[in-house]
């Protein structure tokens, strides 16, 4: 049974809600990294023979495009985290095509192969912004992977395995990351900090039960998370928990992952 293992090409300093600390005004200043984590990855998915779906930031690709041109090389899907990572409840809809446009001619430009799939940035297409799928369809892409079935983060009314959603123009195809059922609520196993926090029995249980019925998991990951050494600078509690805690357990998080199921791309996976 095949899963879906995806990767958000971005940089250290992309961190939602942190403009005032990162402002894209000044990205072009910090030290580009993303090539120190990606090429640690890169050699542990070629040495495991796994392909999966890469969700590459416009501007990484813009700024660095050997990044793009490595993971092409190696087989992987191209899929498009839009051009500068500004979630969607906080754009119109004329920004939201324009980010995403400007994304895709990036990207398609230097990997010469067409974009079919759309991850928004921190899992900002919810209820309030459904409106971003008859842009997505508009724009000829056929899958979207941005909602997280979870209370705060994400929509947790969304179906929570792969379906299709309407739009205007047709139907685009929804791959949520997985999520865990507890007492709690749900709980995000699949996706950086959930991953890197999750017990991994717990992880394999769920994977394990989701299969057994037939459907596919997601997981996502982050370069950075490869990077240990990238620039740690002083966050607001939350973001800080989120985004630095147990980064070390991403790698071994992986190793394991591969090991015990079988993962592809997301055009793979759902048979696009
Ligand atoms: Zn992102």
């Amino acid at each position: 049974m095949l899963n879906a293992l995806t990767v958000d090409v971005e940089d250290w300093y992309h961190i939602c809600g942190m403009e005032d600390i990162f402002p894209p005004s000044k990205w072009d200043k910090y030290q580009d990294r993303v090539l120190i984590g990606l090429e640690k990855l890169l050699d542990i998915l070629r040495e495991r023979k796994v392909k999966t779906t890469f969700f590459i930031l416009g501007y990484v690709a813009q700024r660095n495009s050997q990044i793009v041109k490595l993971i092409k090389k190696d087989g992987h899907e191209i899929a498009t985290h839009g051009y500068g990572h500004i979630p969607v409840y906080r754009q119109t809809k004329e920004e939201f095509r324009k980010d995403l446009r400007k994304s895709i001619k990036i990207i398609e430009k230097i990997s010469k192969s067409k974009i079919i799939g759309y991850r928004a940035p921190e899992w900002s297409i919810r209820k309030d912004t459904y409106w971003a799928f008859n842009i997505l369809k508009e724009e000829g892409l056929k899958y979207d992977s941005s909602i997280l079935k979870v209370r705060l983060i994400g929509e947790p009314t969304v179906n929570r395995y792969p379906h299709k959603v309407k739009t205007k123009n047709g139907e685009i195809s929804e791959f949520p990351p997985t999520i865990m059922r507890t007492f709690m609520g749900n709980m995000p196993i699949a996706t950086g900090w959930g991953l890197r926090f999750g017990i991994w029995w717990d992880i394999k249980r769920t994977v394990r039960n989701l299969n057994k019925e037939g459907i596919p998991a997601l997981f996502c990951i982050h370069p950075w998370e490869f990077d240990l050494e990238h620039p740690r600078v002083r966050l607001p509690f939350w973001r800080n928990f989120v985004h630095y805690t147990k980064i070390r357990s991403t790698s071994y998080k992986l190793h394991k992952l591969l090991e015990e199921f079988e993962f592809g791309p997301i055009r793979e996976v759902l048979e696009i």
